[in-house]
């Protein structure tokens, strides 16, 4: 098929597409709805077979996690699908998406609904279960056109972005290191920008141990977690740096039990970002710092977990090129 002729045949998917957003949307995958996943996963792999040499369904890796009650889970997530094209061919392309929406299974923003001709609103459907239609659409395309077999492809759908992709890290690192360029369909800006750096991050959950004591009694006795986490959150909180572009969010604290007794655990759960890998190290450094003089309070013992799961995005030459070469190829579409 002609260049020409392709994006006639683009511009006639308009209507499937909107009609499959609608549908992709009202199936609930919130990271924790390993059902609903399981479905969504289900209508990907029957999507993604027919453009596909291989297609496969793996597991996320299982992985142990502290929650805000201090407690150590170990968390399950939903299915990984892997497949390729032409895996022996000279050029490698890696293109990344997730299956999972921010938006648990009990969350009052359930179905989609289209609101004119240009807007659709609902679960996912920017983020990203519109970016996976767009990716299979520009694939199918691109089967039509490409006829000397010089490019090869591998998409890989994870079910746990939205929390960190702590179950799928590994294998995305993995295939990264075997492709030429990257392309992830997260959507762009407002104004259609497409995204070439972002921030590193990092959830963390910070466990502070005191001792429980009679409020009426031994209060003396007692050390309050609450108390001492509240400068620690202070402190934690104090790390931003507008200027370099770090920002902290100390998002929840937990701790107590009942009013006569000295809380003797306090745990809080706070997230950074930062914009270069200079600044995680320090900020790492400074965290584990906050820790040991926490737990060099007498009567009191810190522990900190979580880490940096995302490093730090920044433009390369490469990449730079890449977003020139996108971005021409838009303006001549
Ligand atoms: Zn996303």
């Amino acid at each position: 098929m002609s260049q020409k002729n392709i994006e006639g045949w683009i511009a006639s998917q308009q209507q499937s597409m909107v009609d499959q957003l609608m549908h992709l949307s009202s199936i609930n995958s919130g990271t924790g709805n390993l059902e609903g996943l399981a479905t969504i996963c289900d209508e990907y792999y029957q999507a993604f077979a027919p453009l596909s040499d291989s297609i496969e369904v793996l597991e996320s890796k299982s992985v142990q996690r502290v929650n805000h009650l201090g407690q150590a889970n170990f968390e399950n997530y939903g299915k990984i699908i892997s497949c390729v094209k032409r895996e022996d061919a000279p050029i490698q392309i890696l293109l990344v998406g997730h299956m999972d929406t921010v938006f648990p299974k009990d969350y009052h923003f359930q179905s989609p609904k289209i609101v004119d001709e240009s807007i659709i609103h609902g679960p996912g459907v920017a983020d990203m279960k519109g970016g996976i239609l767009v990716m299979l659409n520009a694939l199918r395309a691109f089967e039509q056109v490409q006829t000397d077999n010089q490019l090869g492809w591998r998409v890989i759908l994870n079910s746990d972005e939205e929390t960190g992709s702590h179950g799928s890290a590994d294998l995305l690192s993995s295939a990264a290191k075997n492709a030429h360029a990257g392309l992830i369909y997260e959507p762009a800006l407002a104004d259609g920008t497409l995204v070439g750096a972002r921030k590193g991050s990092g959830n963390f959950t910070l466990t502070v141990h005191g001792i429980a004591a009679h409020a009426g009694r031994e209060i003396s006795k007692g050390r309050n977690a609450i108390l001492l986490m509240s400068e620690a959150a202070q402190t934690i909180a104090s790390l931003s740096d507008a200027k370099r572009g770090i920002t902290v969010n100390v998002a929840r604290v937990t701790g107590g039990t009942v009013f006569n007794v000295v809380p003797d655990q306090a745990v809080c759960q706070f997230n950074i970002r930062c914009e270069t890998t200079g600044d995680q190290q320090s900020l790492a450094a400074k965290l584990d710092k906050i820790v040991q003089e926490l737990s060099a309070r007498e009567g009191y013992s810190a522990v900190l977990s979580g880490s940096f799961s995302r490093p730090p995005k920044v433009i390369t030459s490469a990449n730079k090129l890449l977003m020139e070469w996108v971005g021409l190829l838009m303006f001549l579409a």
